[in-house]
């Protein structure tokens, strides 16, 4: 079987995977699109860092980085069979799921493994539970973009934002534009996005944006006084910007991935009183919610689309994801 694993930090083509057959509970499903996310670009690049940090936290992830990786975590699929004993969809059933495989009492989760697929390759396991039929009609690359849209959304439910609240997105990349659109759909009235790309703030634009702004000419807090930031750049010296900045009683979302330690001034949050939240993916409702914001058209996903290739030029698409004026959401087809 072909897919696209990484290996010695590159993604790399293979024709030899081994066919994955499902057991019980679990579902063969041939992956139909599958998008390139920027924390697949930061494990090819920072593999060890995160898993060094994940390590002090609590066991760990069991990942060998000196074997071939798995990945994928954003995709869609058509049903092909059953495994033994397991009722499902339909061969043929175009559908999505929360990136999780059940193996009897064991939960993995399909983002980094050493032996269980992900979405670059042509098929993967699934769990029968967890799988959600793609409705209206929709197409198979726009519903790839549920699980990116869904963490989103699941900020943007954090945040507790009310529509007549200006919201302050800080990075426009894939991340900070799902909080947008989420933003939008929920009908907040004052969107603002910042990023230093052009091309980004066009994108935040036509995302559900009502202004967007570049850092380089200035702070967004010089030009907006918003109720809630959503910090969607991961960098060191965000956070302790947005403390010192923001007005009293601001409620600070992080959902930037800063992989650095990072310093703040605890004062400039004591001093105003704010609120941080730091949000991670979303819950198994939410990613329904974002399947069904796509097909009913709440949310028009295509403009993030900027790139579709084959496994064999993951790679390739790995590189060209570096350069934030070319690319926002490039997707794998098998
Ligand atoms: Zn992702």
């Amino acid at each position: 079987m072909r897919g696209a694993v990484l290996r010695d930090g590159r993604m790399v083509y293979r024709d030899d995977l081994p066919e994955p057959a499902p057991g019980p509970g679990q579902v063969l499903v041939a992956v139909r699109s599958c998008g390139i996310c920027g924390s697949d670009l930061h494990f090819a690049a920072h593999g060890a860092e995160v898993l060094t940090l994940t390590a002090e936290m609590d066991g760990g992830m069991n990942i060998d980085l000196g074997r071939d990786i798995f990945m994928g975590h954003e995709f869609s699929a058509e049903v092909l069979e059953a495994g033994p004993d397991t009722d499902t969809f339909p061969a043929g059933t175009l559908i999505t799921s929360i990136p999780v495989l059940i193996s009897g009492k064991h939960v993995e989760p399909i983002v980094y493994s050493n032996t269980t697929l992900g979405g670059y390759a042509e098929r993967m396991l699934l769990s029968a539970p967890l799988l959600l039929p793609i409705p209206n009609g929709l197409d198979a690359q726009h519903a790839a973009l549920t699980e990116p849209m869904a963490v989103g959304l699941h900020a943007v439910n954090k945040s507790g934002v009310q529509a007549g609240e200006t919201a302050l997105v800080l990075g426009c990349g894939p991340i900070g534009i799902a909080v947008i659109a989420a933003l939008r759909a929920r009908g907040v009235e004052h969107i603002v996005g910042a990023d230093f790309s052009a091309k980004r703030r066009e994108l935040a634009a036509s995302m559900g944006a009502h202004k967007s702004l570049d850092p380089a000419q200035g702070s967004p807090f010089d030009t907006v006084t918003p109720a809630v930031v959503f910090e969607a750049v991961g960098v060191p010296g965000i956070i302790d910007d947005v403390l010192r900045r923001a007005r009293h009683g601001t409620r600070l979302v992080v959902v930037g991935v800063c992989m650095q330690p990072d310093t703040v001034h605890p004062f400039f949050a004591i001093a105003k009183e704010i609120n941080v939240q730091f949000s991670l993916a979303y819950d198994p409702n939410e990613f329904a919610d974002s399947l069904r914001a796509i097909a009913e058209g709440d949310i028009d996903v295509s403009p993030m689309i900027t790139g579709d290739v084959g496994l064999e030029d993951v790679g390739a698409a790995f590189d060209d994801l570096a350069d934030p004026d070319r690319h926002c959401k490039i997707l794998v087809t098998p």
